[in-house]
């Protein structure tokens, strides 16, 4: 009953570049709750379409479990990426490099932004002049270890 009042916290997790604090669905996957619908759907549509249960009631029962799971997958998927800094947690693992280049269009749109002008604050990480030349000594395709970022935002 003490839950059913309680506030819920606006945000649930950080962006990892920026820290700016985020709502991201812990969903990622269909649950009970999901399958029981698409059972109750698949069985509504066949008691309409074929008047009673019909074996191509599973056809739909398959669609629909198909249906939530793409969904849930899709949400999550788009919702993981931050929208103040553009930063894909995803696209980094696998691309870091096709991640950083997000990120700095993402910052170049922003800067050109007059709305952004009056936005928050982003808090990008600090880069020491000594770490700004190590990093422009790695190779150019900056592979597993991201690309320099500018704080002036
Ligand atoms: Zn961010």
């Amino acid at each position: 009953m003490n839950n059913l009042f309680k506030r819920k916290a606006r945000h649930n997790t950080y962006c990892a570049f920026c820290k700016s604090p985020r709502r991201v669905p812990r969903k990622r996957n269909i649950g009970v709750i999901n399958i029981i619908a698409s059972a109750l759907t698949a069985a509504v549509i066949s008691i309409v379409l074929w008047e009673g249960f019909d074996p191509r009631g599973f056809v739909v029962f398959v669609i629909a479990l198909a249906f939530a799971e793409t969904f849930l997958q899709l949400r999550w998927r788009l919702s993981i990426v931050c929208r103040a800094c553009g930063f894909d947690p995803a696209l980094y693992v696998k691309q870091p490099h096709l991640a950083a280049a997000k990120v700095k269009e993402h910052l170049e749109r922003r800067r050109r932004d007059p709305a952004a002008l009056m936005g928050k604050r982003l808090n990008l990480p600090t880069i020491t002049p000594e770490r700004a030349e190590q990093l422009k000594a790695l190779p150019a395709d900056g592979k597993g270890r991201g690309q320099l970022v500018s704080r002036s935002i």
